[in-house]
């Protein structure tokens, strides 16, 4: 680009130079013929018609004098080349060089390399446009000289070698080219490391992209493997469970039917032995009863226990303190029979949960706290508190015989009873194992704050359950 317009600069100047040169030229030679003697120039002519007729400058005064006014004028006008007259050749149809300002004259030699257009217009001022010679390049413009009478008799000539002004507007016009040329270089070295260094990125990112690829649809692959293999997992896990359930329904239908049996069997022994019966038999026999009754117990225990791994949540929106009031209500008649009390408090949080599974979970701790208890009023707490923590945090307090610390850990353990020995408190050891599994279910703890004597609460939170907070009382 830079190139180009400085091509185009250079040919601008070169066309304004040969214009202003040739303007020039052609006023020089204009001014000249007007003062070369035109009467003298003819009477020259005349006078000698061969060539080199005149050898030297002072053979004749007449070439002399119109010598000197060429040589003068060259001077005057700075012209570089010498200036000369010519005239017509009649007889050749070319031209003669008469006079010139040079010291060696050089007459009536021919001037048989003029151009067409010098040669028709011979007479008239005129300027050729630039040409060429063994001399270099040329620019010339001439003009009539007449006599006295106004007739054409020569024609002067100026010239001028246009070689060293084209050589140094080259020069100017290329000056600082090279320094260009190689900024140019150097910024197409730039620009094509720059490309390169792309389309090496370029490579390498795209190796990269298929190697991301490849991992990609490799870890896709061993996902959509792994799905598979969870899928077979899952149905494998729902027939075992499916299996699991009947397995429990089976066993407990086929245990409770024997453990009916013999408790309806010791009932009809007692109606059968009657008041009068020996008071060990009557003993033994109740004894009979009530481990029948136990073990009808556990085995029920044990099925809903085993059922709520196997079952999905029926989760439902509801709020905990109608729950809670079910629960109170399932327990009416322990209540009224201990003369205890249950206190709710008056807003418990909203919940979407499995109402019959949170209604036993109250109903267990609930049902523990009166049970556990041998106070005039035996009662039973249930509040909200907040934590920050844990969030929403239900408490279940009561007034009983609390727990011992070294115990307290292990009583969420299948079948562990504390106070079951002395066969004041009745019951499973799987109550609170059943608690623990339906809040861990809800994403939730359980702990418990208790002293011997003193009473005890019990404290979960159910967070995957519980939507807010209540408002607290
Ligand atoms: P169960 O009541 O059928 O024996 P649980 O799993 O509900 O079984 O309770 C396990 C043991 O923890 C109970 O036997 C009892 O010794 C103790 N326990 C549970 N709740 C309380 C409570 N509120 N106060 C004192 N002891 C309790």
């Amino acid at each position: 680009m830079v190139l180009i317009l400085r091509y185009q600069g250079y040919q601008n100047i070169i066309r304004q130079a040969e214009r202003l040169t040739l303007a020039t030229l052609e006023n020089n030679a204009w001014s000249i013929a007007q003062i070369i003697n035109g009467d003298e120039h003819q009477h020259l002519q005349e006078a000698y018609q061969e060539k080199d007729e005149i050898s030297g400058l002072t053979q004749d005064q007449r070439y002399d004098n119109l010598h000197k006014a060429l040589a003068s004028a060259q001077k005057e006008l700075g012209i570089e080349t010498p200036v000369y007259t010519y005239t017509k050749n009649e007889a050749s149809n070319s031209f003669d060089f008469i006079v010139t300002s040079s010291l060696d004259p050089y007459f009536r030699h021919p001037f048989t390399s003029a151009p067409e257009e010098q040669i028709s217009s011979y007479g008239k001022s005129n300027r050729l446009p630039a040409y060429s010679d063994e001399h270099g390049k040329w620019l010339s413009a001439f003009s009539p000289i007449r006599n006295s009478s106004g007739e054409v008799v020569a024609m002067v000539q100026v010239d001028q070698c246009f070689d060293h002004f084209l050589n140094e507007a080259s020069q100017d016009a290329f000056a600082g080219l090279w320094w260009n040329f190689l900024l140019i270089l150097f910024l197409v070295i730039i620009v094509w490391k720059y490309v390169t260094v792309l389309i090496y990125k370029e490579e390498e990112d795209k190796i990269e992209l298929q190697k991301i690829i490849g991992e990609k649809t490799e870890i896709s692959e061993r996902l959509s493997l792994r799905e598979k293999e969870l899928e077979r997992q899952k149905k494998s896990l729902v027939n075992k469970n499916q299996y699991l359930e009947d397995f429990a329904n089976i066993v407990s239908h086929d245990l409770k039917s024997p453990l009916r049996g013999i408790s309806n069997f010791a009932s009809l022994l007692s109606r059968r032995l009657g008041p009068t019966a020996e008071s060990s038999t009557t003993e033994y026999v109740n004894y009979i009863k009530s481990n029948a009754k136990r073990a009808l117990n556990l085995v029920d225990g044990i099925l809903n226990y085993s059922k709520l791994g196997t079952d999905a949540h029926n989760n439902t929106s509801c709020n905990l303190l109608d729950l809670v009031k079910d629960a109170r209500e399932n327990l009416l008649s322990v209540i009224d029979g201990r003369g205890a009390v249950v206190e709710v408090a008056e807003r418990l949080p909203d919940a979407v949960c499995d109402k019959v599974i949170v209604t036993q979970l109250f109903q267990n701790l609930i049902g523990n706290g009166l049970k556990y208890n041998n106070a005039e009023v035996p009662t039973v707490k249930v509040t909200c508190t907040k934590d920050p923590e844990k969030g929403c945090v239900m408490a279940v307090s009561d007034n009983g015989i609390g727990i011992a610390k070294e115990y307290q850990a292990s009583i969420f353990d299948m079948f562990t009873r504390l106070h079951g020995s002395e066969g004041q408190f009745e019951g499973s050891g799987i109550g609170l194992a059943f608690c623990l599994r339906i809040i861990k279910s809800y994403g939730g703890e359980i702990w418990l704050d208790s002293e011997e004597g003193k009473g005890s609460t019990f404290y979960f939170n159910l967070p995957e359950a519980l939507l807010g907070e209540p408002e607290m009382v």
